[in-house]
This record gives C-alpha cells, sequence and structure tokens, in this order.
C-alpha cells in the first residue's frame, strides 16, 4: 500500500512539535521535487521529463526557487526549451491577433482576443512544482486519516501544536472524505480546540514581542517570543518566512 511509505515521514512530522506538521512535510516535499527537477538526478536532460516542464512550466514562487538552487546551466537548460515553445505559441497568436471591436451596444461575442487572453491565464496559473506538491500533500492527508485508527498516533496528534490555517483548511476539507465514520467525536472538537490552543498562544508570543518595545517592558524576559513574527506568519500563511533558499549542496 503506497500509503505504508508515507507513515514514517508523517509520524516523524508530529514528533517534531512544529507550528504545524504539515508545514513540515510541504516544505521537505517541495526541496525533494527541486532537486528532482534540477539537482544532480538531472531529470530535466530526460526528454519527457522536459516535455512535461516545456508543457507546465513554473509558477512565479516555483520559478523563484529553481533559480535559487542555484544550478545555472541546469536552469538555463531548463528554461530554453520552455521559452522556445512559448515563443513559438506568441508568434502564432500574435499573427492571428484581430484588435478588439470598438466598445457598441452589441452583445460581446468571443473574439480571438478572448482565447489568447485565457490561454495567458491559463499558463499564468501553471506549474510543475505546484501540481507535484499537491499530489504528494493529499497523499499525507490521506496517510494522516488512516493512521488516525491508531490510539498512540492520536495521541501524538493531541500532544501537537496545532496547524496553520492553511493546512487546517485542507485538513477539514479532506476530512469529509476520509475520516473514518468512528473518529468523528474525537477529530473535530480535538481539532478545533488544538487549533484554538494554539492559535492563542502565538497570539500570546506576538503580543508579548510587541510589548517588549516599550520602554516600560526594558530589560525585561523575551520569554518564548523572540521568532514570534515568523511564526505568526506560518501559522497565517503555511510558510517558513526565515528560511534561507534551498540551494545544491556544493
Ligand atoms: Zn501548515
Ligand atoms: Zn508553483
Amino acid at each position: 500500500m503506497r500509503e505504508q511509505i508515507d507513515t514514517i515521514p508523517v509520524s516523524e512530522a508530529f514528533d517534531e512539535h512544529d507550528e504545524c506538521p504539515f508545514c513540515l512535510l510541504e516544505r521537505k516535499a517541495e526541496q525533494s521535487a527541486i532537486r528532482y527537477v534540477i539537482g544532480p538526478g538531472a531529470s530535466y536532460m530526460e526528454p519527457d521529463v522536459r516535455g512535461v516542464t516545456d508543457e507546465k512550466g513554473f509558477c512565479r514562487e516555483h520559478t523563484k526557487k529553481l533559480y535559487n538552487y542555484g544550478n545555472m546551466l541546469g536552469c538555463a537548460l531548463i528554461l530554453q526549451t520552455h521559452y522556445a515553445g512559448l515563443l513559438e505559441q506568441f508568434k502564432k497568436d500574435a499573427a492571428d491577433f484581430e484588435a478588439p471591436p470598438k466598445k457598441s451596444l452589441f452583445a460581446k461575442k468571443q473574439t480571438v482576443t478572448d482565447r489568447w487572453w485565457q490561454r495567458l491565464q491559463e499558463k499564468e496559473h501553471s506549474c510543475y512544482l505546484c501540481e507535484k506538491n499537491e499530489y504528494n500533500m493529499l497523499r499525507y492527508y490521506h496517510t494522516f486519516f488512516a493512521m488516525l485508527r491508531d490510539p498512540e498516533f492520536r495521541q501524538k496528534v493531541e500532544s501537537c501544536k496545532g496547524f496553520c490555517m492553511r493546512h487546517f483548511a485542507k485538513l477539514m476539507e479532506v476530512a469529509e472524505d476520509k475520516l473514518p465514520g468512528n473518529l468523528h467525536d474525537w477529530f473535530y472538537p480535538t481539532v478545533l480546540s488544538l487549533m484554538e490552543e494554539n492559535l492563542t498562544r502565538v497570539k500570546e508570543d506576538l503580543d508579548w514581542f510587541v510589548g517588549m518595545f516599550d520602554y516600560r517592558q526594558a530589560g525585561a524576559d523575551w520569554k518564548n517570543s523572540r521568532d514570534a513574527v515568523a511564526r505568526t506568519i506560518q501559522k497565517l500563511k503555511g510558510i517558513y518566512p526565515a528560511d534561507p533558499p534551498y540551494k545544491e549542496k556544493k
């Protein structure tokens, strides 16, 4: 069973007491996907992989991450064929282009410009790495729900620090389909109280951090607030803002 392979990383992510175990899983999966695309295995030299990256391209965030990785020749080769395809399509679209009609009272019918516009929008939202990421994360969610049948794992969940808002939303969505029926009464109250308790804790850390800039607090203990801004951003957005760029090992 595929899910068996994912049991260990999911279990380990819950051992780490991070602000969100799914953020940890996602970071690891994303880094291994970046390494797959542009790392030492040189999958970009395989025509079938290149065919897919040419077709799908990368979103803004992932294009930057590919650049940051530091393999400039790999990056150039991936870009080269993707760019060439894009330029070819652009020339075709530009040749077919008709300027939109001047505004009139007649009902608007679809023009070449609309279809081109649609294609440009699709390209903007298409990303090989985002798709890979979504696929990997869905597998982790499925594994998580399968693992909940084990009382020991449920205890681990009960003692975690909750989830970020982004992964909480996805967790609730996948739960509708994958939560074992007999665990309804355990899952929803547990997760909601974990969320409230831990969102409150991070808010208190952030409040404390802000308070430390008040002169009346001079010399006070920072307590747990030194990294409160980074953890607040993680709870809100499901990212690690303090992470350095993920780079190839030299
Ligand atoms: Zn998260
Ligand atoms: Zn992306």
